[in-house]
């Protein structure tokens, strides 16, 4: 479904087209020695209004500027296949053009070694960032640190940002086993990982804070799952989102009705906020105080 059928508005948009770089990408040696053109199109989607209102660059994004990015990206490198071509410029301009939410980027190679008559080839890709919400647990050894260990790795991937954090609450264990008292909060997260390499990240982090699995829903020094990715419903075998116990738990909707009280699950259909008050009528307490 695009973007205008689901009701998002759909943003304003900077398009650069025909944009001729003489590069030296191809599956074939002489293509890598002699070089060849590659012609370029960009569609940036970003929000325009300010600038345009106050007449300012600076609230825009520099469209000189973006081609000369994807000139130096795609000349710096040597790739086998336009894909990987393809692949680094959009990144590299999601990178140092923060403004641009999400991108589609058109690479043609109308000179591509094809013993046939043919006028272009051409891959296109759409990427862009992405919004995820990350809970994070502790109850074995110096549980600030390890949160902030968990949020500051997140953030010190080149692809990740914490947009925002929670407040730490307190929390009584949940599931049964008897252990400590545990430390709760959640991060927001704008990413340019899909959700299996986030969890990666997540799960590798976990593993730097020690983290040992012994006893399902026993004590951990980290525990970083992943509530939403935007509103995508996955069930991989290692991976479901949005998080399937979440409705249960107050030591989750409490953070996360802190920073996105209005964010909606894309199951149920229902505010996290009225989530959180429904479990307060019906459900476990866990929450016991807010730390900070
Ligand atoms: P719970 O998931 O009920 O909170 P837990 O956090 O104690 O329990 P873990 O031992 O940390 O469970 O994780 C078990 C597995 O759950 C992981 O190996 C991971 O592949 C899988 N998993 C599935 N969905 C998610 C998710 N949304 N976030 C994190 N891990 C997930
Ligand atoms: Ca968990
Ligand atoms: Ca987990």
């Amino acid at each position: 479904m695009n973007d205008e059928k689901k009701g998002k508005s759909v943003m304003d948009q900077i398009r650069i087209k025909g944009l001729r770089i003489y590069a030296r990408h191809g599956v074939f040696e002489e293509e890598r020695k002699l070089g060849q053109s590659f012609i370029v199109d960009a569609v940036l989607n970003t929000r325009l209004q300010e600038a345009g209102e106050k007449d300012d660059l600076n609230l825009s994004t520099d469209y000189g500027a973006v081609c000369e990015k994807i000139t130096q990206v795609m000349t710096e490198e040597t790739c086998l296949l336009i894909e990987a071509a393809a692949e680094r410029t959009a990144r590299e301009i999601l990178l140092s053009f923060p403004a641009v939410e999400s991108l589609e980027l058109t690479l043609h190679k109308p000179q591509a070694p094809i013993p046939l008559p043919f006028e272009d080839a051409a891959v296109r890709i759409r990427r862009g960032w992405h919004t995820a919400y990350v809970a994070l647990g502790s109850n074995l050894g110096d549980r600030e640190a390890l949160l902030k260990m968990g949020i500051d790795g997140v953030n010190a991937h080149p692809f990740c940002r914490v947009e925002e954090t929670a407040p730490v609450y307190t929390t009584t264990p949940y599931g049964g086993v008897e252990q400590g008292e545990f430390l709760n909060t959640v991060m927001k997260v704008r990413t340019l990982l899909e959700p299996e390499p986030l969890l990666d990240l997540l799960q590798s982090l976990e593993q730097e804070a020690g983290r040992e699995r012994k006893v399902h829903w026993g004590p951990r020094t980290l525990d970083l799952d992943l509530l939403f990715y935007e509103d995508r419903i996955l069930t991989s075998p290692r991976l479901i989102v949005p998080h399937p116990d979440m409705e249960n738990r107050d030591f989750v909707l409490k953070p996360l009705c802190d920073i996105a009280p209005g964010l909606v699950h894309p199951v149920s259909r229902r505010t996290v906020i009225a989530l959180l008050r429904e479990l307060e009528k019906n459900g476990e307490v866990h929450v016991t105080a807010k730390r900070m």
